[in-house]
């Protein structure tokens, strides 16, 4: 997989891009993630970007010319790389996504979606805000990463790139890693100990030191649940549940209402 952005500062990228688990999966060539700076593409005297709105007031607006040509000159390359290459296969069209507040908000559902695109390109914006005719004829999708305003679109692409590449395969050690993890399997994670088994008199549940590889599973799905109907309660009206976990979360909320104790 691909994923180029376009940004003004491309230096941001160089740690998240080149440490830890995002720097191994490039090594190991799964992935190839590029900042490209869209002031080189801004084709005037100047190398401006931005500009006054139409129609007055504050702040400033990011011009369409230069994130069009940087787009566009992203996908000429991938076409004259896939050219020279022995590969048979059309380039497929890349998603082209641009980081706004008013967009789809991301999710665990999103990254799952995007991590099977051959090709993506982020735009970040700054300042003010784009141009409209950006949003209108050249982005495929407007992705925010919640409810609030950060002074540019790095940071959220930095966000979205970490949580698709890490689903790649290959890309984590333990490929289970990823299918348990919270909001994977619609549920939040169950919790997770390691040695000592007492620390400061606080002990590991006893089932965790059994080896007993099915109560194991059945009590993390029980944590599971617990956790997620205490802090997410909306996510479980979108996951599958099987009558032992109805039954399970019957049993916590009767000890909500009569305070009765749960094994
Ligand atoms: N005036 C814009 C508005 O009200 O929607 C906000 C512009 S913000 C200061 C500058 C840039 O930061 C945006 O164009 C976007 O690229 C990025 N940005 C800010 N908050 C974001 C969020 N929650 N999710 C994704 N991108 C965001």
């Amino acid at each position: 997989m691909r994923m180029d952005v376009l940004t003004l500062f491309p230096e941001m990228f160089d740690g998240v891009f080149n440490s830890s688990i995002l720097g191994k999966a490039q090594d190991k060539g799964i992935v190839s993630l590029n900042a490209i700076n869209f002031r080189d593409f801004a084709g005037n005297k100047h190398s401006s970007v931005d500009d006054m709105p139409y129609g007055g007031g504050g702040g400033m607006v990011l011009k369409p010319e230069p994130i069009f040509s940087a787009v566009e000159d992203v996908l000429s390359r991938r076409t004259q790389e896939r050219d020279k290459s022995t590969e048979t296969e059309p380039v497929s069209p890349p998603r082209v996504i641009l980081m706004c507040p008013q967009g789809e908000t991301f999710t665990q559902r999103k990254a799952e979606e995007l991590a099977k695109e051959e090709h993506i390109v982020f735009i970040c914006g700054h300042y003010e805000g784009y141009d409209e005719r950006i949003r209108q004829y050249l982005v495929t999708d407007e992705l925010s990463i919640g409810d609030y305003v950060l002074t540019g679109g790095e940071v959220p692409a930095m966000v979205v790139i970490d949580s698709v590449a890490r689903l790649l395969p290959g890309v984590l050690g333990n490929e289970n890693s990823a299918v348990s993890d919270s909001f994977s399997t619609g549920l939040l994670e169950y919790p997770h100990y390691t040695r000592p088994a007492e620390f400061r008199g606080w002990k590991v549940p006893d089932i965790l030191l059994s080896g007993h590889h099915a109560n194991v599973a059945d009590w993390r799905r029980k944590e599971a649940l617990r956790r997620t109907w205490q802090r997410r309660p909306d996510l479980l009206d979108h996951v599958e549940l099987s009558p032992k976990d109805r039954k399970w979360l019957e049993q916590l909320q009767a000890e909500r209402e009569h305070g009765d104790p749960i094994g």
